[in-house]
């Protein structure tokens, strides 16, 4: 419909699926199972098998196979929102997925060894660095761990105490007590993800746990301040403020997907499972809001919405890529994974 495609053009979420590789584990145990998904990415239509014999057809704005690279990828789902920000708007990009289906990989991945596999983060700082002026722009950098509904600094854990502030008038949202590290080369990006996921998995070796992490990426350009007319003019001047450009980027791994609707069976509490399922229920409420076109975007319910508050929606670009295996053993969370990128759309 052309009200679907007004959306399409402003506040809707773009979804991409994409499937991980068999692992060796599944090349051996399930060698004599047939995967559960077909993908046709010409089509960008995805079969999920409902038994041997059926399956049902759900179509993406992408379909990344097994063979699409790390560089494809960035490219179908990041570099627009990147580019968007590089304009001035926000935006967000996020993954979506069972535990072990390649959320870290695609946005993560460090490529130290295997430059090709270089993921999202790495590759949009590569881009910012790229396009920007450092004389007179900045770059700078929060990286914040969700955990039970408080936010961590993984810059610097002894910083627990980190509230959102809203802007009321603007609708901005800030995190004042977050670390904010600027950023002058991709040399010290990759050293601060370092240190990030050093204090991450210190911290989850505490807590047992992993939960949604989200790293923003701010970038500022300020045009330089026109100089004021000198003569003696006597007509009033215009004095023009300078002129600043701000954009920001949110990139989110979300808690494994299988933690929604799951009670504390799996070794982590019951609070926990319901702290995760609380911020992935109240996305996927944002995120069904957007694809509706609704007037009411239900923010206010988690922590994690209340953060992307201004990074979705309105002016700002979404960007979702969902990520699957293809083991007919866990089809029925394929499926859950499958409807929630479906729903967004
Ligand atoms: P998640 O963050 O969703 O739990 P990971 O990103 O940690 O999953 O991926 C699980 C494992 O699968 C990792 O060893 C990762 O390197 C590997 N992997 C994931 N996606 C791919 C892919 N597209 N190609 C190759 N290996 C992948
Ligand atoms: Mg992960």
């Amino acid at each position: 419909s052309s009200a679907k495609n007004q959306a399409a053009v402003l506040g809707r979420v773009r979804v991409a699926v994409r499937l991980r590789p068999r692992n060796g584990e599944e090349l051996v145990a399930d060698a004599d199972f047939a995967d559960c998904v077909e993908l046709l990415p010409e089509l960008k239509r995805l079969k999920l098998c409902k038994n041997n014999w059926d399956s049902d057809t759900y179509e993406f704005d992408e379909v990344l196979t097994e063979f699409a690279s790390q560089k494809r990828v960035y490219e179908v789902v990041a570099k627009p929102v990147v580019e968007s920000v590089l304009d001035g708007y926000n935006g967000t990009i996020m993954a979506y997925g069972q535990t072990g289906t390649g959320k870290t990989y695609t946005l993560g991945h460090l490529g130290e060894e295997d430059t090709a596999g270089r993921g999202i983060m790495v590759r949009a700082m590569e881009d910012i660095l790229a396009s920007i002026h450092l004389e007179t722009d900045s770059v700078f950098v929060s990286y914040l761990q969700l955990y039970m509904e408080t936010i961590q600094d993984l810059l610097d854990p002894s910083n627990d105490n980190i509230s959102i502030v809203e802007d009321p008038k603007s609708g901005d949202v800030s995190l004042p007590g977050a670390s904010c590290i600027e950023i002058k080369n991709q040399k010290s990006f990759i050293e601060l993800l370092r240190l990030g996921e050093v204090h991450r998995f210190a911290a989850n070796t505490k807590m047992n746990t992993e939960s949604s992490r989200t790293c923003e990426e701010a970038v500022r350009e300020k045009d330089l301040a026109l100089p004021s007319d000198n003569g003696n003019n006597s007509h009033v001047k215009t004095l023009k403020p300078p002129v600043v450009r701000k954009g920001k980027l949110v990139v989110v791994d979300l808690a494994g997907s299988e933690r929604i609707n799951k009670s504390g069976s799996d070794g982590h509490t019951l609070e926990e499972a319901k702290s995760i399922n609380l911020s992935l229920s109240a996305l996927g409420k944002c995120i069904n809001a957007l694809a509706e076109n609704s007037a009411h975007v239900p923010v206010r319910d988690s922590k994690l919405t209340r953060l992307l508050r201004d990074s979705f929606g309105g002016t700002a670009r979404t960007s979702l890529v969902i990520t699957i295996g293809p083991s007919p053993r866990h089809r029925g969370e394929t499926a859950s994974t499958i409807m929630f990128g479906q729903r967004a759309m």
